[in-house]
Formats: C-alpha cells, sequence, structure tokens
C-alpha cells in the first residue's frame, strides 16, 4: 500500500476522515470516518446505498463501495483534525462505470496510450449571498460596473484571505482574486495541473468556499445563474496536452495562435461534439439562462452562444489567451468536475483520431456581430435540447458506453420533469424557487 492513511493520521493528527465521492449531479457526498477504522475502509472502501445518490442504481442493488485514493487527501485548512478524501466507486468487484471518477480515469489511460496527459486549470466564479440566499451579501456592492472593483473586493477580505491562504497551504500556487462582473461575484485562480488533481481540487473549491464562506455568516453560491440581470458563474477551462517527457504538446511558436496540429485537432474534436457536451457542461435547467442570456445589467454576459473561436476576444466558446493553451469558456459552476475533463478528453480524443479541423477563427465581438456570418453553429437552447444532441452523439457514446450515457440523460430528464411539475412550463422571464432550491448549492 503506498500510503497508509492509518499512518499518515497518527503523523498529522488527523481524528476523522471524510470519504467521499461525488454522483453523476456533482453532489458531494461522504461518510465521516473515525482514525482508527481507516485502515479497513482504505482497503475495502465505505459502503453507500447507490439509490440514494444520483447514480442510476436500483435500490435492490448492494452496497457501493467508496475506496478512497490517497494521493487525493487533503487536511481542512479551516479543521486540520478532519481529512479529505477523494473516492472511486466499486460495485461486485469492478470499478462503477456509471461514476464520474472513474470516468475521468478511463478517459485519462486511453489519453496515455498515446503518449499523452491534459493538463488543466479551472476558473470558479461564484457569488457571496446572505444566508437565505436571497440576496447578495455586501449591500454597498452597486457598481453598474463592478468587475475588479477594489473596494468591493477588499470589503470581503476576510473571506477571501481565508480561502487564499488555505490554497497557499495546500500548495496549489493561488496567484490572483477578483471581484467579477456581477455585484456580489469573485473569482480565485489557482494554478493548472494534471486534469486529475484540478478535478478533485475543484470539487474541494467549492466544499471549501461554502464552508468559509458559512463560518462568516454568508451564503457562497456557485450556481450558473443566480439573478437575471447580472453577469451568471463560469467556470472557464483551461487546457492543453503534454507527452510523458513534460513537454507542452499544444506549444508551436511558428503558428499565429502559437499551436500545433494536435492542438488544433483536440480544438476540432470539441467544436465537433459540442452540443452534445454542454448537456455536462450546462448541466442545469437554470444554465440555460446563463448561455444564451440577454445582455446584463454590466453590459455583457461574458458567456458564449455560437460554437466559435478565435484570439484573445472572449465573446466566443473558445479562446486562445496565448501560445501553448486554449480556453473553453461554455461551462458554468454548476458542471460536474470529473465529467468536464472527462468530456474534454473524449472529445479531444476523436478530434485527434479523426483529425478534425476546427474550422477558420471568427474575429468579430459575437455578441454585436454573430448575424454577419450565415451558419453558424449555435449552442442548445434548453438542458432538453442538449440531452438530445448527448443522446445522438456518437463520440461520447462509444467513450463511455450507451449504457453510461442513457444513466446521465434518464437523471436528468426525471429532474425535467420534476421542474414541471413545479413550475409547469419554461420561464425565461425570472428565476424560478425550483431553480433557486434545486441549484443554489450546486
Ligand atoms: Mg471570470
Amino acid at each position: 500500500m503506498p500510503y497508509n492513511l492509518k499512518l499518515i493520521a497518527k503523523k498529522k493528527k488527523i481524528k476523522y476522515f471524510l470519504i467521499s465521492f461525488v454522483d453523476f449531479f456533482g453532489v458531494l457526498r461522504a461518510k465521516l470516518v473515525p482514525a482508527q477504522a481507516i485502515s479497513e475502509m482504505q482497503k475495502d472502501g465505505a459502503g453507500f446505498g447507490g439509490f440514494a445518490a444520483y447514480l442510476d442504481m436500483p435500490p435492490s442493488d448492494p452496497d457501493v463501495l467508496a475506496i478512497p485514493d490517497p494521493n487525493s487527501l487533503i487536511q481542512l485548512p479551516w479543521n486540520p483534525e478532519v481529512g479529505w478524501l477523494a473516492s472511486d466507486l466499486w460495485l461486485h468487484g469492478k470499478p462503477v462505470q456509471a461514476s464520474p471518477r472513474i470516468m475521468l480515469k478511463e478517459q485519462i489511460k486511453l489519453l496515455s496510450k498515446k503518449n499523452l496527459y491534459l493538463q488543466s486549470g479551472v476558473e470558479c466564479e461564484y457569488f457571496l449571498l446572505n444566508p437565505e440566499g436571497t440576496e447578495i451579501a455586501d449591500k454597498f456592492d452597486i457598481a453598474s460596473k463592478p468587475c475588479y472593483d477594489q473596494s468591493a473586493l477588499m470589503r470581503q477580505y476576510d473571506i477571501i484571505k481565508e480561502i487564499c491562504d488555505s490554497m497557499i497551504k495546500l500548495g496549489w500556487g493561488p496567484y490572483q482574486n477578483d471581484h467579477e462582473d456581477a455585484n456580489g461575484q469573485f473569482e480565485m485562480n489557482w494554478n493548472f495541473s494534471h486534469c486529475l488533481a484540478t478535478a478533485d481540487r475543484h470539487v474541494f473549491f467549492k466544499f471549501m468556499v461554502k464552508s468559509i464562506a458559512e463560518k462568516h455568516g454568508y451564503r457562497a453560491t456557485f450556481m450558473p445563474k443566480p439573478f437575471l440581470n447580472k453577469t451568471g458563474n463560469g467556470c472557464h477551462a483551461h487546457l492543453s496536452l503534454w507527452n510523458k517527457s513534460k513537454k507542452n504538446m499544444f506549444i508551436n511558436k511558428k503558428d499565429n495562435f502559437g499551436l500545433t496540429t494536435l492542438a488544433y485537432n483536440f480544438m476540432g474534436g470539441i467544436i465537433y461534439s459540442a452540443e452534445a457536451l454542454t448537456a455536462w457542461f450546462n448541466p442545469t435547467i437554470n444554465s440555460y439562462k446563463r448561455i444564451n442570456a440577454p445582455v446584463t445589467h454590466s453590459g455583457a454576459t461574458w458567456s458564449p452562444n455560437t460554437i466559435t473561436y478565435s484570439n484573445n476576444n472572449r465573446t466566443h466558446m473558445i479562446r486562445v489567451p496565448g501560445p501553448g493553451r486554449f480556453e473553453i469558456r461554455l461551462m458554468d459552476g454548476a458542471v460536474n468536475p470529473y465529467l468536464l475533463q472527462a468530456g474534454i478528453i473524449a472529445a479531444g480524443i476523436d478530434g485527434i483520431e479523426n483529425k478534425r479541423n476546427p474550422g477558420k477563427p471568427i474575429f468579430l465581438n459575437m455578441y454585436e456581430d454573430s448575424h454577419k456570418i450565415k451558419n453558424l453553429k449555435k449552442l442548445p437552447s434548453s438542458l432538453e435540447e442538449s440531452l438530445n444532441f448527448l443522446e445522438k452523439n456518437n463520440v461520447l457514446n462509444k467513450a463511455f458506453g450507451k449504457d453510461v450515457i442513457k444513466s446521465y440523460i434518464k437523471l436528468r430528464n426525471s429532474e425535467i420533469e420534476n421542474y414541471k411539475l413545479s413550475e409547469g412550463s419554461f420561464n425565461s422571464d425570472k428565476i424560478t424557487s425550483w431553480e433557486v432550491k434545486n441549484t443554489l448549492d450546486c
């Protein structure tokens, strides 16, 4: 056993472990296990009733076992006697194919057969709200162009500092924190790394922000569009493929955008499957009020509505901010951190294998001038629409298996049914109470 959690607990004074996993809807579920029982759990896993989570398992199934990955251990910076562990789900002696972390690990394996691995960074935006979640926490944060507002940022210094200090302590390499484009909205950036580490950190970051905000008497939300007239919560991802000698295989200084053919093909694969990926990247009913949104209070939505790419131009789905990487701006705060990375790899591998061409870059301001170009591919306008694309997409069905895709669609469809029962038809004029109840803590 590479890491003996019992010995680590002794050394680091950990009294309890959170053995946790993320289901299809990105809900973080856990058991709190005393350190004295961790040896058995490390070997055999902690048991969960799969039916109780969003995993499409019948109640008659035996316990699904969450086997912790000791590499993922994080001591809660705000309560170091607790150690957090991401884990992999097993059932009947095999990894559960229809579980997000396993899905990502399978794609990482496939990519490594090409001597490649994905390095990624995510930019998680969030709002600080009052504890009820009904309005932003800071009454004085009312500027009509609040982005980078220094005073509004510094009024939340205690919280921002505690989160940033935590990331420093954890060795994530945080490097900037800012007030974002909506009143009450913030973003904090840390270094990119291997996509599995980034996914685990992404999961933990959301848990940490919510926990620290709660400690300070606030509520943090990653909900894609909590307020109709304000910019929504994006979760942009920056990507590059590296080979096993740790060389960035996307960088080509001779190209105008600084990208290799491999990078264009990888991007081509993502563009090819973009409508289907939207079902993962924008997974909630509320998500579609962020993409395809009307102009916000600040003047822009900062989210894409067409499947296009450009240079350092934030109005497209894909932006190439500099040589050797590109950014996908489609995902929102509700995205499942593992499906985010897994979907990128699956679509990207398809792009490499089929030499998919992303087409020509477009240099227009897409918020104003997209009508100038005919036959542009548009993003789906609802969750139902994107689920239809996912169902038909050959790339993702092949990469993850038809049954896995079916399970995801089934769970999301039942959510849509639930919405309709409560709210009737779709309502684009307001954020419904169903959305708030079901998405505020996403
Ligand atoms: Mg941002």
